[in-house]
């Protein structure tokens, strides 16, 4: 795939409108080239900026003016003299929303908003799967895990032990979630395995939300800067508590972060 076709696909891409070999092309391109993936961010960016102002920003006063002459142009001149109906004016507002809700549906759409709960919760099998939860650098030492990932992500991922608290970290991998390369850390507690995504976060922080899947328990926050989640068969109340404490840890080490 060439640099030109990639940027076409972009917007369809994030809007999930590729099919899924194409998704599979494009983010075999973006991971190869600075370029593309540069562009990617952007939108992703937009995207975010958009959905955090639309919120509470009508269209300015210049552009329903401008639209309204636009129209008024287009319907002859007479169209001009009339003073403009009142469902004119809420049109103008609509024809900004509807171009910008391109950018939007990426973040709006459930499928998309699904999409990423299912990536974790199967990474986290996967791990399972493959015994001790998937490990390729095995320690219990912060300052082991987290120089191993430099080199191998666009990122550098707060790791933070909370083996005082019960939950001992037993290492971590470069696991592939949501069309990026993200890092998964590993706990432990008591007899549980837990897996811990983390990867850049676009937009605002979030509280922590769990959720079930089969079974599995699964917890999702942002501090603004990353986005986490955890995957775990511990039970709900215990996740939320590995959830709390590492929000809490990462936090108090977000100031040492290059
Ligand atoms: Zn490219």
């Amino acid at each position: 795939m060439k640099c030109e076709e990639a940027r076409a696909l972009i917007d369809p891409y994030l809007d999930g409108e590729l099919a899924f070999e194409r998704c599979l092309e494009l983010e075999r391109h973006i991971e190869g080239c600075e370029a593309c993936s540069e562009a990617l961010a952007a939108r992703r960016a937009l995207a975010s900026a958009l959905r955090d102002r639309l919120a509470y920003q009508s269209a300015p006063l210049s552009l329903q003016r401008s639209v309204r002459a636009a129209i008024a142009r287009a319907a002859g001149s007479e169209a001009v003299r009339r003073a403009p109906p009142p469902w004119l004016r809420l049109a103008a507002s609509f024809l900004l929303v509807a171009s910008l809700s391109s950018a939007l549906t990426w973040y709006l759409t459930p499928k998309y908003a699904g999409m990423i709960p299912e990536e974790v919760f199967a990474s986290h099998v996967r791990g399972m799967l493959s015994g001790g939860g998937g490990i390729d650098v095995a320690s219990s030492d912060e300052h082991t895990v987290k120089p191993w990932f430099a080199g191998k992500l666009d990122f550098s991922p707060p790791v933070v032990e909370l083996a005082s608290d019960g939950f001992a970290l037993a290492g971590g991998r470069v696991d592939y979630v949501a069309g990026r390369t993200v890092t998964a850390l590993v706990y432990h507690h008591k007899k549980h395995v837990i897996t811990l995504f983390i990867w850049p976060a676009a937009g605002s922080a979030r509280a922590i939300e769990t959720s079930v899947r089969r079974g599995d328990n699964l917890a999702h926050w942002s501090d603004g800067r990353m986005s986490y989640w955890a995957v775990s068969d511990l039970n709900a109340g215990e996740l939320r508590d590995f959830a709390e404490r590492l929000a809490a840890a990462a936090g108090a080490s977000g100031g040492k972060q290059p």
